[in-house]
């Protein structure tokens, strides 16, 4: 599968790892938005929100909930942060395998988008 975010999972290509199980990968974007910028990605490949089954519902909420444990291991649980997934052209989703942006350690813009 000629995916990057795949080839990042497998070790292909480098990555600065965050955290990983068996199911959820989370390294740091190469280009962060934010002083915590982390993506929290599925090691299986999804392309996208618009590819979610009903059975894909318990990986999502895990995704949440590692985002959740690494904002808490990067120190910016309780100053707060944002999580969001962009889905397709409109959306503006560039890498087509599901990914969680997890951004922090700044005060994030009121308006979304
Ligand atoms: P999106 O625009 O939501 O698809 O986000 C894609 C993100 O992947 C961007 O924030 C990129 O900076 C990030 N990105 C692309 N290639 C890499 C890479 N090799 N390592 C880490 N992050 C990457
Ligand atoms: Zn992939």
């Amino acid at each position: 599968m000629d995916c990057i975010f795949c080839k990042i999972v497998n070790g292909e290509i480098p990555s600065d790892i965050v955290y990983r199980d068996e199911e959820v990968f989370a390294f740091r974007d190469i280009n962060p938005q934010a002083p915590v910028h982390i993506l929290v990605v599925p090691v299986r490949h999804i392309a996208s929100l618009a590819e979610l089954t009903e059975t894909d519902a318990p990986l999502v909420g895990h995704m949440v909930h590692v985002a959740s444990q690494v904002a808490r291991q990067e120190g910016i649980a309780e100053r707060g942060y944002r999580l969001a997934i962009s889905c397709g052209r409109e959306g503006g989703q560039a890498v087509p395998h599901l990914h969680l942006h997890l951004l922090g350690g700044r005060q994030m813009a009121d308006a979304m988008g």
